[in-house]
């Protein structure tokens, strides 16, 4: 049995005053499931003092040194996160992350004790031009380092045209993509059936049971319903459920 995870990704978002969503969120009943946010790094120290898993949104390939306005991935450890999102589609669109750089902060994450969460996905054109599923074998070959397991490694699918658009693949497209990767995991990797596949990409409360219900999601990754309990406690209650 794979354990379900709902994660927040907060991105260049919230401010101090925002702390009291975290903790309502962290506060709802949720034994069944796992719970992450990963807030902006002026807020990790402090969210996480409480009850529930955080993350860092990106971490530095070097475990320290002179990288200005990097975070590394045992200052994310110390911060007090057990996770981070590596190779988020905003970090390859707007840093220029390859593959093979996410890779490599993926073994930084590993190595200093997180668990990464590697985000891939396919964009618009990559989709209407039918090359959706190539375009996740050079993810999935390139992004996951051969050093992952179950137990450090989650692979988040997030179609680029999805996220915060409020456009949603069907239900047979995650579908098709969930089970691809599966594939691959069971292929490369002795625990690869236990591997978490979550999909991200304008999950709501009026969707979240629909997508959970797809075989292979094992939960979400959330961005903009996750800001707010109201909006992310419900899509958390359709995991639990599914
Ligand atoms: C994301 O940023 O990972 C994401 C899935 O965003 P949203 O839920 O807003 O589409």
């Amino acid at each position: 049995m794979r354990r379900k995870i709902a994660a927040g990704n907060w991105k260049m978002n919230a401010m101090q005053g925002d702390l009291a969503e975290a903790s309502s969120i962290a506060n709802h009943p949720a034994d069944a499931i796992d719970v992450v946010l990963c807030p902006p790094a002026t807020l990790l120290a402090q969210m996480s003092a409480l009850p529930l898993g955080t993350g860092g949104q990106d971490c530095h390939a070097n475990s320290a040194g002179a990288h200005t306005g990097d975070i590394a991935a045992s200052q994310l450890r110390d911060a007090g996160a057990s996770y981070t999102l590596t190779g988020h589609s905003e970090r390859r669109t707007d840093h220029g992350e390859t593959n093979a750089m996410i890779n490599a902060k993926s073994v930084a994450a590993i190595d200093a004790g997180l668990i990464a969460i590697i985000c891939i996905g396919e964009t618009l054109s990559e989709r209407e031009n039918g090359s959706t599923l190539t375009i996740i074998d050079g993810q999935l070959a390139g992004s996951i380092p051969d050093c992952a397991t179950a137990l450090n490694t989650v692979i988040a699918y997030e179609p680029v045209w999805a996220i915060g658009t409020g456009k949603i693949p069907s239900t047979a497209q995650i579908g098709e993509v969930h089970d691809h990767i599966r594939a691959h995991l069971q292929n490369r990797f002795a625990d690869g059936n236990d591997m978490r596949i979550l999909y991200g990409g304008s999950v709501k409360a009026s969707n979240a049971q629909e997508i959970f219900a797809i075989a292979n999601v094992d939960g979400a990754l959330v961005g903009g319903a996750s800001l707010k309990a109201a909006d992310f406690t419900p899509i958390m209650d359709a995991l639990a459920k599914a």
